[in-house]
């Protein structure tokens, strides 16, 4: 397993507003590995861009530590600050582009800040926007391209001072399907061809499912739960974790006796319903189904209603289990 590249240790912070304090943040532990892509996902005013900005002291913390590479953030001097804040490029929703300049000059801007030359930041610069596939609009201002390519020129920016990793603070919230996915497809490629760990906050579920391996979900300022997203996905613990997995639709309805079924790559192929009907003679009621692409894998859920009668439901749980189908009880909907 690899080692931890950031390491956030009983995080806190807190804001003062006039006579009242916020906690924003409170007892935030997480540890993130080399090469991971890390999700934190949480509802709006969950803490997530807090957090974010606390791992690059954009924002500093009231207590606890954020450990870079070992190196306790707030234990640094202004200068290894900067050098730190190097390492971790950082991407936005509103991608933050310098209007007056073009897409080329808005990648050589880190450069220039840290004193490479004009040329070298240049050469970098084209390099770059060929990597995320705007070779050709290294001219353009961000007025003449569309969000999908103003986010790859901020990408490219970001990726400008060789950093170690990549924050994205819901990057893809203001842009259209197809340009998430395509978007998050880069963020992948770049994590995978140059080894750069990227931490992706965000409040859609399916940007976790797309390019995550790990997730925390946050809320209210706590992490709720943590862990890999297939595990989470298949057994969430905790009541925010349950309403990420499992649609808002379900959440009002009666849920007596309602099951959830996980169908993976070999279930999927086989009438795993119609068999189980069929051996447990009695019909369950289909509530709810639909398919997750999980790290490029796609898995079915759904969700079934079991008969009154609980000598059935035993037949039908034992005959799940038997057939090695994953079948949960919904108890807290
Ligand atoms: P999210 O990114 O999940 O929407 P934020 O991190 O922006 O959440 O905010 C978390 C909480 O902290 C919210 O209650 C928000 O109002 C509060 N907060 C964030 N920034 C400040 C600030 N500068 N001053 C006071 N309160 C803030």
């Amino acid at each position: 397993m690899a080692d931890p590249i950031i390491e956030i240790v009983n995080l806190e912070k807190k804001f003062r507003n006039k006579n009242t304090e916020v906690y924003a943040l409170q007892g935030i532990n997480l540890s993130i590995r080399k090469g991971d892509i890390f999700g934190i996902i949480g509802k709006s005013g969950a803490g997530k861009s807090t957090l974010v900005r606390c791992i690059n002291m954009l924002e500093r913390p009231t207590g606890g530590s954020v450990l870079f590479e070992g190196r306790d953030m707030c234990r640094l001097s202004t200068a290894e600050l900067r050098k730190a804040r190097r390492s971790m490029g950082m991407i936005f929703q509103q991608f933050n582009l310098l209007m007056q300049r073009t897409a080329e000059e808005n990648v050589c801007f880190p450069l220039e800040l840290a004193g490479v030359s004009r040329e070298k930041a240049r050469s970098r610069a084209c390099e770059l926007l060929e990597l995320v596939g705007l070779a050709d609009r290294i001219r353009s201002y961000p007025s003449q391209l569309s969000g999908g390519q103003k986010q790859r020129v901020a990408i490219a920016r970001a990726l400008a001072t060789n950093p170690d990793v990549l924050l994205c603070d819901e990057a893809t919230s203001a842009l259209d399907p197809a340009t998430t996915e395509s978007i998050l497809s880069l963020i992948k490629d770049i994590n995978q061809r140059l080894g750069i760990t990227a931490v992706i906050i965000t409040h859609e579920m399916s940007v976790i499912e797309k390019i995550c391996n790990q997730v925390a979900i946050i809320s209210h300022g706590k992490i709720a739960e943590t862990g890999a997203v297939e595990e989470v996905f298949f057994h969430p613990r905790t009541e925010e974790a349950r309403q990420l997995v499992i649609p808002e639709a379900l959440q009002n309805m009666p849920h007596e006796r309602l099951y959830r079924i996980i169908f993976n790559g070999r279930s999927s192929f086989e009438p795993v319903i119609g068999n189980l009907v069929l051996a447990c003679g009695c019909p369950v009621n289909i509530m709810f189904a639909d398919t997750r692409d999980i790290g490029g894998t796609a898995f079915g859920q759904m969700v079934l209603q079991l008969p009154d009668d609980e000598s059935v439901c035993r037949k039908i749980r034992d005959y799940a289990e038997a057939k090695g189908l994953m079948l949960e009880e919904m108890s807290h909907v």
